[in-house]
């Protein structure tokens, strides 16, 4: 196995969201000061990561109480077993960020971050959005203030 090690450059950082399939995104309840953590799909462009979903339901009422998230992505995951079971390892690549939810009110920033989502799944633009679920859709911007990478195993 190759050493484990945090990955500075942004743009590889950027590589390992821009093929991760899915993001955890954690929240932290202030009422109850209770975690909560849900796996989602996403997007991401020019620092910012895209989701979108129900407009109602558990995390929305966390990220409207406190909008402070973290989230965690990774990619090329591998379980590398031995015949000593203390010896098992994980080769990945992953990412973390912190960043402040926002959701989206706003007609056309909501089909921005849906067409972010869209890319991000393979598909090209331009997109054609019926209106009607544009508008009931919630879309949430995280604007990411940091960012850390790490890798191991390669
Ligand atoms: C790979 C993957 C991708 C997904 N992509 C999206 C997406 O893009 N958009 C989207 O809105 N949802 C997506 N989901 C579903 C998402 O994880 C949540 O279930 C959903 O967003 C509802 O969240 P909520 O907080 O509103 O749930 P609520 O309906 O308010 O949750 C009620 C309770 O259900 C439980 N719960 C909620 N979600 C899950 C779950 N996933 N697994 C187990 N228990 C759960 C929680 O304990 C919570 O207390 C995805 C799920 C997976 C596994």
């Amino acid at each position: 196995m190759g050493s484990k090690k945090m990955i500075q450059d942004p743009q590889q950082i950027e590589a390992i969201l821009a093929k991760a399939k899915f993001i955890r995104l954690a929240l932290s309840d202030p009422e109850t000061g209770n975690p909560y953590l849900i796996p989602l799909s996403f997007g991401y462009e020019d620092n910012a990561i895209y989701l979108h979903g129900s407009a109602s339901g558990k995390k929305i009422d966390i990220i409207r109480k406190n909008n402070k998230v973290c989230f965690e992505a990774d990619i090329e995951t591998e379980v590398i077993t031995s015949d000593d079971p203390c010896n098992y390892n994980v080769r990945y690549r992953s990412v973390i960020g912190y960043g402040r939810a926002q959701i989206l009110e706003g007609y056309d920033e909501k089909v921005e971050g849906l067409t972010v989502l869209s890319e991000h799944y393979g598909k090209e633009g331009p997109f054609e959005f019926e209106e009607e679920k544009v508008k009931r859709l919630c879309v949430i911007k995280i604007e990411i203030e940091r960012m850390t990478g790490k890798e191991y195993g390669f």
